[in-house]
């Protein structure tokens, strides 16, 4: 891939592509059986790479990192990189459901509260007519299950495997079990499954527009203000990385 295509990001990569490219990416991975690894990035899991080298690590091995939050978006074009658009787990997720009929494309459903992944599936099939979920699973599951929750991963003989145990668990535990899961595809998704399934709000189309949902989540779910405490620190290194960068030029 050229350099044009990927952003550095406080040493995380990011591809600079929009969500029809990011799209394509995955209908090839899936029309081969490639494995691969898709992260949606936000300013909260680059500031927590900064001190955990073992999730720089699994930023920069994964085979896509979509810009998800406007926090990569503004840090990017801080840093020179023209960061088209923000493409979030559950646009991606809903672009998937909707392309993945036609292809035959195959989904399993994993994370989130007992009963959650399944009303997904049920309101996906609703409004996606003809996508085949292969198989749900809640995400509060024991470390002794996980075995029989791998097998019958691989027995659904899905092509794209939603993880949705939030971040940055969910990329941990994609890139744990890398090598025992067969679904080619695995996407980290965050709340989206709560949000498919009516359990939490999105954010209105008008607060999206604004690049305010991260303010819509914070008023909604008061008790994230100390995850989002790391969005100021988060600009601050993006200012400090910035001048630093143009000092050495000069
Ligand atoms: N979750 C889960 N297992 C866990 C912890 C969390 O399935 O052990 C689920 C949780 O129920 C929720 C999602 O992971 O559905 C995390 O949602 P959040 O909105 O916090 O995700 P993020 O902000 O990381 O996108």
């Amino acid at each position: 891939m050229s350099n044009q295509e990927q952003a550095v990001i406080l040493g995380c990569k990011v591809d600079m592509l929009t969500s029809s490219q990011c799209l394509a990416r995955i209908a090839a991975w899936v029309d081969s059986q490639t494995p691969a690894q898709v992260i949606t990035l936000n300013a909260e899991i680059v500031f927590q790479a900064q001190t955990n080298p073992e999730l720089l690590q699994i930023i920069n091995q994964a085979q896509l990192v979509t810009p998800d939050g406007i926090g990569i978006v503004w840090g990017g074009k801080q840093l020179g990189y023209p960061i088209a658009e923000r493409v979030s787990g559950i646009d991606l997720l809903e672009s998937i459901c909707q392309a993945a009929p036609a292809g035959r494309w195959g989904i399993y459903l994993l994370g989130a509260a007992p009963g959650v992944a399944s009303e997904a599936a049920l309101q996906l099939q609703r409004r996606f007519p003809g996508l085949l979920i292969c198989g749900t699973q809640h995400g509060y599951f024991q470390d002794a299950d996980v075995a029989d929750i791998i097998e019958d991963i691989n027995r659904s003989r899905a092509d794209i495997l939603i993880v949705s145990l939030g971040a940055p668990k969910q990329e941990q535990w994609i890139s744990r079990y890398q090598g025992e899961i067969s679904v080619p595809v695995r996407i980290g998704a965050g709340g989206s499954l709560d949000v498919i399934a009516g359990h939490k709000k999105r954010a209105p189309g008008w607060m999206i527009r604004l690049n305010l949902e991260w303010l819509y989540r914070l008023l909604a779910e008061p008790s994230r203000w100390r995850r989002q405490m790391v969005l100021p620190k988060f600009v601050w290194l993006i200012l400090v990385n910035k001048y630093k960068v143009a000092a050495r030029s000069r």
